[in-house]
């Protein structure tokens, strides 16, 4: 058809002279070539012939230049048409991706909206905190196969839970999935606070309640390069020290392989029991979590345990020994950005404080305040420090 086509558009420029009994060209310089203008006008006043002379010289002679420019044009258009519908594509698919990634997100959480979860397993730690596991009130086949993936890449987050009576809300920190998790399960360490609102609330609450969630809310964008994590961690604070460790060990790419270390710092025996190696028979149920990660990532997440009743406290001596093990010798890329050796700390105010200072409201928000406390006393650098 294309060899067809322009033929077809310069016969249209012949006028025919009855005096002559012969075509002539309008506008000779129409033509592509003397030769061809000759031809042209030479043709007997026969259309047929004109047309089945045209059309074999145009089936056996090569293109001459006036098709090649059509068909250069035609394969330029042909090739902008592909370039256009293939940019097309890609707009329309990552709109879908990002659709259904967003909806996976939303499925779940509708922000500013609290939605119903179910109590499914309620866990004693000790006298003083319980591990409950909960689950989506939704028909199992509407959650999908990793529905907080996103909030997991990238760092430690949290969940506002409500009271429905007295309607108010208080944040608490997802523990790491387990392997025994269900899609859509989410486990939180409660701690029982002495006459606290939320935590007495969330302690009389049996399995198969209903509670209120609403979230997720990033507390930290954990860096691409972070390679050095240590971990202060008081009582509770554990959670998003688990989340650090979880997002660097099960969901970053590989590329850097990082060193982790935990101090967690408890009361009593009962809210570690198995940790340090001692009394493996029985580990606690945070333990377990701590416990499976290490199985999974050996010589990546070391933990130090510290029990006030045993007398073991976090001190500078501690965090420096760390520090310096951190600042070993490794089997990666030497990166130098200051974000990529981190420092938290977490737990009760008291315990942030004593550790790194106290945070401090600023501009009408909690804000990081100045560094003081153990960390402000041993003049730290090379490492940034975050409080939680
Ligand atoms: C980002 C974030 C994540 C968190 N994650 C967790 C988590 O995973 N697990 C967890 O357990 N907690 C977590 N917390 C803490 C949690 O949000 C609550 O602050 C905690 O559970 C206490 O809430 P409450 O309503 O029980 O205590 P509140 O009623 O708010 O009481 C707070 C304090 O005041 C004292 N108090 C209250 N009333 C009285 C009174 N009449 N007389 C004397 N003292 C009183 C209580 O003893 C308590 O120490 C997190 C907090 C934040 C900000």
């Amino acid at each position: 058809m294309d060899l067809i086509r322009p033929a077809k558009t310069r016969l249209h420029l012949l006028k025919f002279s009855v005096k002559s009994g012969r075509f002539r060209v309008s506008n000779p310089l129409q033509c592509q070539s003397k030769a061809s203008y000759a031809r042209l006008v030479n043709y007997r006043a026969f259309s047929s012939t004109v047309r089945g002379h045209e059309e074999q010289r145009q089936h056996r002679v090569a293109p001459d230049p006036l098709p090649q420019r059509n068909s250069k044009r035609s394969r330029r258009s042909n090739v902008f048409r592909y370039v256009f519908v293939g940019s097309l594509g890609i707009v329309a698919f990552a709109f879908i991706y990002n659709q259904v990634g967003s909806t996976s997100q939303s499925a779940i959480f509708e922000p500013p909206r609290f939605t119903p979860f179910t109590i499914t397993r309620r866990e004693i730690v000790s006298p003083t905190s319980i591990l409950i596991t909960i689950r989506p009130s939704i028909p199992p086949n509407l959650i999908p196969s990793d529905p907080y993936g996103e909030s997991w890449r990238r760092g430690p987050w949290s969940v506002e839970i409500k009271q429905p009576q007295l309607q108010i809300a208080r944040s608490y920190t997802p523990l790491p999935p387990g392997a025994d998790d269900e899609p859509g399960d989410l486990r939180f360490l409660i701690r029982r606070e002495h006459k606290g609102e939320m935590s007495g609330y969330l302690w009389s609450l049996k399995e198969g309640n209903d509670i209120w969630l609403r979230g997720p809310k990033r507390e930290y964008e954990l860096g691409e390069d972070v390679s050095d994590v240590v971990f202060v961690a008081g009582g509770t604070g554990i959670a998003p020290a688990l989340q650090v460790a979880h997002t660097l060990l099960e969901r970053r790419n590989g590329k850097i392989n990082p060193n982790i270390r935990i101090f967690w710092a408890n009361r009593r025996r009962e809210d570690c029991l198995g940790g340090n190696g001692s009394d493996k028979q029985e580990l606690g149920p945070v333990v377990r979590v701590i416990d499976e990660l290490q199985r999974r990532h050996p010589g990546s997440l070391k933990m130090t345990y510290l029990v006030d009743e045993d007398g073991s406290y976090i001190d500078q001596k501690k965090i420096s020994a760390a520090l310096k093990e951190n600042a070993g010798v490794k089997s990666q890329p030497i990166i130098t950005r200051i974000d990529s050796k981190m420092i938290f700390v977490s737990g009760p105010e008291g315990f942030v404080e004593f550790v790194a200072g106290g945070k401090r409201f600023e501009g009408g928000k909690e804000g990081q305040g100045t560094l003081g406390g153990l960390l402000g006393r041993m003049g730290i650098r090379d490492w940034k420090v975050w409080k939680l």
